[in-house]
């Protein structure tokens, strides 16, 4: 039945897709980690929705929030509502406190994609400058600005043109280092390239309007950025007067153990971009934070019809409730070290190049172990011996080469050992 499905769809819609192409299955239902396809057949989902459902699909406390807001009001723009106000109060509540009384919001959904674009728009609008800073192996998204800020270049290849004034600079992929520098001899290397570029007068880059930047890189690969060269990053960034952008739409709300990454990076950046698990429950939603000094926009300067969404609004209070009464964050500590433990036997296994994660983001990037190049072919066997049985895992890195785990936040730690087990058979199967 799921493959009658899929030839319907394949049948009449954009050639575009891309789940169901490695993941050849129709969903039927799911619950909390499980996902059930046409056929009865149930699956670990440790793609979680690409990261948005933080707690699992259809949590109860969830469906129940939405369904009561159902009732009486579904969308209200940009007008003020109490789901919208409770939401804004619990978001803000999530900041360190340091950041709560000098930030604010903007809400622009509803996708993560919208939410970059209306980063850059606003610091573009602050500086009165227009160039942008990006890093290589980034994701923000696929409309034409965050495109542009995307540094995949497959990704870009295939469309003229593009946004003038993005420039990409190195972002620390220690393991992949094209001088071949280690982090024990290189700390800083990548930012030295950036510091020497905005900082040259003849032929360098003009002082650009922002920095974005992703902690740990999730379509990329899931490369969690070297702490010093975030440091060094935002001392460079606060010295030029140039505001710093985290793109945090796959990183935030808990996915890797604190509510923000930046928060582990002991940094403040200047805007915070957040969306993909904001609701907790797929109902969509994006918006930024961004210091109030940014605050520039004069009404109706950045409108959006999508920006009301009342469900996503009552979902997302009671998901911060939870993650706050049920100790979530701790569980993703937990359970992340559990995955750490179990995932160390793959070091020994020859095409595991390394095994990388934060929180409930891991990464595993295969390689030829003499050549060391990207094995995408091996990375796709994995994900399809792991689909058999019974594990949705997803693959991404510059060359495809990453098999990636986004578990929901509150999984436990019997499917964690089920779903490292499927993993590590999988692994080894494909390199039998
Ligand atoms: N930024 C990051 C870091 C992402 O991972 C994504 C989605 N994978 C986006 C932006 C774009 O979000 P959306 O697909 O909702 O537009």
């Amino acid at each position: 039945r799921s493959a009658a499905l899929l030839e319907r769809q394949e049948r009449r819609e954009s050639n575009a897709r891309t789940y169901p192409r490695r993941l050849p299955i129709a969903i039927a239902e799911a619950s909390g980690p499980w996902v059930r396809d046409l056929d009865g057949n149930v699956f670990i989902d440790f793609l979680s929705g690409a990261g948005v459902l933080s707690l699992g699909h259809n949590h109860p406390a969830l469906v129940d929030a939405v369904t009561r807001q159902l009732a009486s009001l579904t969308h209200g723009l940009d007008f003020p509502t109490p789901a919208k106000d409770a939401f804004v109060e619990a978001q803000l509540s999530m900041l360190p406190p340091s950041m709560r009384d000098r930030t604010k919001v903007h809400l622009c959904g509803p996708t993560g994609a919208n939410a970059v674009d209306a980063a850059v728009k606003l610091c573009k609008t602050a500086t009165g400058r227009g160039d942008i800073v990006a890093f290589q192996g980034a994701f923000h998204g696929s409309s034409h600005a965050a495109m542009a800020l995307t540094g995949l270049v497959a990704q870009k290849q295939p469309v003229p043109g593009g946004m003038p004034g993005v420039h990409f600079f190195p972002y620390s992929y220690c393991s992949r280092c094209p001088l071949a520098l280690t982090p024990e001899t290189c700390e800083t290397n990548c930012v030295a390239f950036l510091e020497r570029a905005l900082r040259d007068g003849n032929g360098g880059v003009p002082r650009p309007a922002a920095v974005v930047l992703e902690l740990v890189q999730g379509e990329g690969g899931v490369i969690p950025a070297r702490p010093a060269f975030v440091t060094r990053v935002r001392e460079l960034t606060r010295e030029l007067g140039v505001p710093l952008v985290v793109d945090e739409v796959q990183t935030g709300c808990g996915r890797t153990g604190t509510w923000f990454a930046f928060e582990q990076y002991g940094i403040e950046p200047d805007v915070v971009v957040a969306s993909k698990a904001l609701s907790g429950i797929g109902t969509p939603v994006a918006m930024i934070f961004y210091d109030r000094r940014l605050d520039v926009w004069a009404p109706g300067a950045h409108t959006g019809t999508f920006r009301g969404n009342q469900l996503a609004f009552a979902a997302g209070t009671e998901a911060v409730r939870l993650v706050r009464d049920e100790d979530v964050l701790g569980n993703v500590r937990a359970r992340a070290a559990q995955i750490e433990d179990r995932l160390a036997e793959l070091k020994n296994f020859p095409h595991v190049r390394e095994v990388r994660g934060l929180g409930m983001m891991w990464g595993v990037e295969l390689a030829g172990p003499e050549d060391g190049r990207p094995a995408a072919g091996l990375a796709r066997a994995v994900q399809s011996h792991a689909l058999r049985h019974g594990l949705i895992v997803e693959l991404g890195g510059r060359e495809d080469c990453v098999v990636r785990m986004l578990p929901p936040l509150n999984t436990t730690a019997d499917v964690v050992d089920a779903a490292c087990g499927i993993l590590l058979d999988a692994v080894e199967a494909a390199e039998a």
